[in-house]
């Protein structure tokens, strides 16, 4: 099969290209970096099938981070049939930039000059026939979004393909091109392929390069000496650099037409923007505010407050088949409408079912199994995909306009001192969908340990899965607060993890994490309307992901705890009532004691081994926490305190009410799971992208450890107010020794070492 490599500049819709051209529904996202990896897929509208492979973005052939190394690798190495650059049409001499480097490799390409729509939106002009003239390359005008010429994109990159191409340079200059041709004819007399494209890099004296050819590189070493440096300078890199840019804006500048007026109220307009959203102190406030604003339209029972004003149950529609549906005392925000929906429906469908079995004489254990194992464990995370959606709904929006963007600009400002560097920030940000890709995305950082650090942090940013055990959770925590703004705990949970998460990165960057933070070039990426299709195409992404997980890893586990929750050790069915000698019981008892320092071990009363044993299978998939409290909870109420004080089947309901947890204890064990090792997808990733054993078995303890800290600060503090100044000394303490130690007054390392017995022997 034929092999067609997109290549491009970050951010110029090499992924939305890649998507029209298969059909594919990879990530696209306004920032730059999104793609780290390579990607295929197949078109099949030539006359073959051809794979078409999307690269991750480069603005130079000479790579500094990994995820540029493996594009460059992928050009050279696995030799495509055809490489399609891809060329913002917006932006054409900085991206020509790379042009001029792909074109001296002997492979044939094509140009595709995307982003036409926004080009005529601007009303600005480009002659794509000039260029094609000009560049003797063929460049072929399209839109990658609006899906206009990619048939004749493809068509013409199939033709070229089929004859082979040798490069040729922009290059010029006489002195220059004499070392390039030597340094050619000595790569040719060694048979290296590209041999044209390996002297300029070599000219460059290019890392990579020299390492490969080091008999060559000796000889451009040789060669610059017989010139001194009157005639080339000291830095070839920046001489060829500076070469390709004069004669990219002496050819092919004219071929675009800008249209002055648009130019510069469209500037203006975004300026006005930044102005505002990147301000130097109203920046953080302003994220504060639009995060509170998406959480308030997913979690609020209490919607733009308007509950405070009126009376009680106003909108209540007690007794109704409708009842809370849009809402009790204020009005359900949208995210809370279409959970009560969804509940209502999930709600008839189990009691439906229930009936049914009843009345047809089915074994009781049977349909308990059914109803409270499987449908009760289902559903109870089901119910939450509505919020989960209208979540990813709204980070999408803020992603693909371009403001999340910004935030890391905004953050880059602030940490940049502390060592933490604003790039660091987008996997984190990119945490909040799924730790796996945001954690392959580290891939863009530079720096090996502020890599490690940021990995290590990603899981704090609540991810997806996470969601129901934060919502399910607050839920509880409103019911025994007797408060109604379940947005406001959410919205603090993830704060929280926020929080956490830049402690521990520059705790680690400070102490055994240190390293340089480079700089942050990245140019801020235009703000445009949100496009319905990307959004569309994540919310489709997600919803997939979810129901697969639902109908294998969260089914399988909801019936194996329903299982062990009902069979004895010697294999006896056990009801309802008697669930608190089963063996999943006694397994839960047996590790509860580890959990009492956090809040939920074995303070709790009867049932309290629920939370140890939700907090377990949470390892596996985050969804199963509430999966667990599902299935249980069903059996709690059924079982023991099915009367008058529980009237409600609300499964958080129950169990608090069985256990006697209290407010601290629920948060408490909202940010152990938070916090603590994700799930099993998550974990395989780390260790993939771990430089070493060692480091990824520290991350592992590293997660155990933050976990626990914090959730036993929120359940001491919270229960025992007066420790927080304890733990306010303790850190109190720990930040002055860091600093002390890296001012030089002291010296923790030699300090440690003296304890250690065997340097005590030595010495
Ligand atoms: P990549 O980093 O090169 O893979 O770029 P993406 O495919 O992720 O796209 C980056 C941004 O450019 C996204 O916000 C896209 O919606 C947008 N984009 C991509 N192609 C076009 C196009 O043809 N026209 C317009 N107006 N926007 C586009
Ligand atoms: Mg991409």
């Amino acid at each position: 099969m034929k092999k067609f490599a997109l290549a491009g500049n970050p951010n110029c819709g090499k992924t939305t290209l890649f998507n029209s051209l298969t059909g594919s529904t990879a990530h696209v996202g306004n920032w730059p970096g999104v793609t780290v990896d390579k990607r295929e897929g197949v078109y099949k509208k030539c006359g073959e099938p051809i794979a078409i492979v999307d690269l991750p973005g480069i603005y130079s052939l000479s790579p500094y981070t990994p995820e540029e190394v493996i594009s460059r690798n992928y050009i050279l190495d696995e030799k495509p049939d055809c490489i399609i650059n891809i060329i913002d049409a917006t932006n054409l001499e900085r991206n020509l930039y790379l042009t001029t480097q792909i074109m001296e490799i002997d492979v044939p390409m094509v140009i595709a000059l995307n982003m036409m729509d926004a080009v005529e939106k601007n009303g600005d002009k480009i002659d794509p026939e000039k260029l094609e003239e000009k560049m003797g390359l063929p460049v072929v005008a399209i839109s990658a979004l609006k899906e206009h010429g990619l048939d004749e994109l493809m068509k013409r990159a199939y033709e070229i393909s089929k004859e082979p191409r040798t490069g040729s340079t922009v290059l010029d200059g006489t002195q220059l091109m004499h070392l390039i041709r030597d340094c050619k004819i000595a790569l040719d007399g060694q048979k290296v392929d590209n041999s044209l494209f390996h002297a300029i890099k070599l000219a460059e004296l290019d890392e990579i390069e020299v390492k490969m050819h080091p008999e060559s590189a000796r000889m451009v070493e040789e060669f610059k000496q017989t010139f001194e440096d009157d005639t080339f300078g000291s830095d070839f890199e920046a001489i060829v650099a500076d070469s390709r840019y004069k004669h990219i804006s002496k050819n092919y500048s004219s071929v675009v037409v800008k249209n002055k007026s648009n130019e510069k109220e469209k500037m203006s307009r975004s300026d006005k923007a930044d102005r505002v959203l990147t301000h130097k102190i109203w920046g953080i406030p302003i994220f504060l505010l639009i995060l509170f604003a998406v959480f308030h339209l997913t979690f609020s029972e209490n919607f733009l407050f308007i509950g405070y004003g009126l009376p009680e149950g106003w909108v209540s529609l007690e007794g109704t088949a409708a009842e809370g549906l849009f809402g009790e005392s204020g009005i359900n925000s949208p995210g809370v409408f279409l959970q009560s929906l969804l509940g209502l429906g999930t709600d008839s469908l189990t009691d439906a079912i229930r009936g049914a079995m009843e009345s047809g004489g089915v074994a009781e254990w049977a349909t308990g199994f059914i109803c409270d194992g499987v449908l009760g464990g289902l559903f109870s995370v089901l119910s939450f995909l509505p919020q989960i959606l209208l979540l990813f709904l709204f980070f999408s929006i803020l992603e693909d306009s371009g403001y999340m963007a910004r935030v890391a600009f905004i953050l880059d400002r602030i940490f940049r001192k502390f060592g933490l560097s604003g790039r660091a920030f987008m996997p984190m940000i990119m945490g909040f969908g799924c730790s796996v890709p945001a954690m392959i995305n580290t891939r863009t950082l530079a720096d090996q340990n502020e890599r490690t650090a940021t990995l290590r942090v990603i899981p704090f940013f609540s991810c997806g899965a996470k969601l129901p055990i934060l919502t399910a959770v607050s839920g509880g925590i409103l019911t025994l607060a007797n408060i109604n703004n379940a947005d406001i705990i959410t919205y603090s949970m993830y704060l929280l993890g926020i929080v956490v998460a830049i402690c521990a990165v520059l705790l680690m960057r400070n102490t055994t994490m240190k390293g340089e933070v480079p700089p942050f070039i990245m140019e801020l990426p235009a703000y445009h309307a949100p496009q319905f299709k990307n959004l569309m195409l994540h919310l489709w992404d997600k919803l997939k992901h979810f129901i697969k997980k639902a109908f294998t890893i969260i089914l399988v586990s909801t019936i194996a705890i329903w299982f062990f929750s009902h069979f004895s050790w010697s294999w006896g069915y056990l009801p309802d009532e008697e669930m608190n000698n089963s063996i999943l019981a006694n397994i839960g008892q047996l590790i509860q004691p580890l959990f009492t320092p956090v809040g939920f071990g074995s303070q709790l009363g009867s049932f309290g081994w629920v939370f140890a044993v939700a907090a377990i299978t949470g390892l596996i998939a985050k969804e199963n926490v509430i999966a667990t409290f599902g299935t249980l909870a069903a059996c709690v109420v059924s079982g023991f305190v099915a009367d008058e004080a529980l009237g409600g089947v609300d499964s958080i309901e129950a169990l608090i009410g069985a256990t006697g947890i209290g407010i601290s204890g629920l948060i408490a064990f909202i940010a152990f799971n938070m916090l603590t090792i994700p799930c099993f997808a998550a974990v395989a990733t780390a260790k993939a992208e771990s430089p070493s054993k060692k480091s990824f078995r520290m991350t592992l303890l590293f997660w155990v450890v933050v976990s626990y800290v914090v959730s036993m600060m929120i359940y001491l503090i919270g229960s025992w107010w007066w420790t927080l100044f304890i733990f306010l000394a303790l850190w109190a303490g720990i930040i002055t020794i860091i600093v002390l130690n890296n001012l030089g007054k002291i010296d923790v390392k030699a300090f440690f070492s003296k304890l250690n017995p065997k340097n005590r022997k030595r010495a």
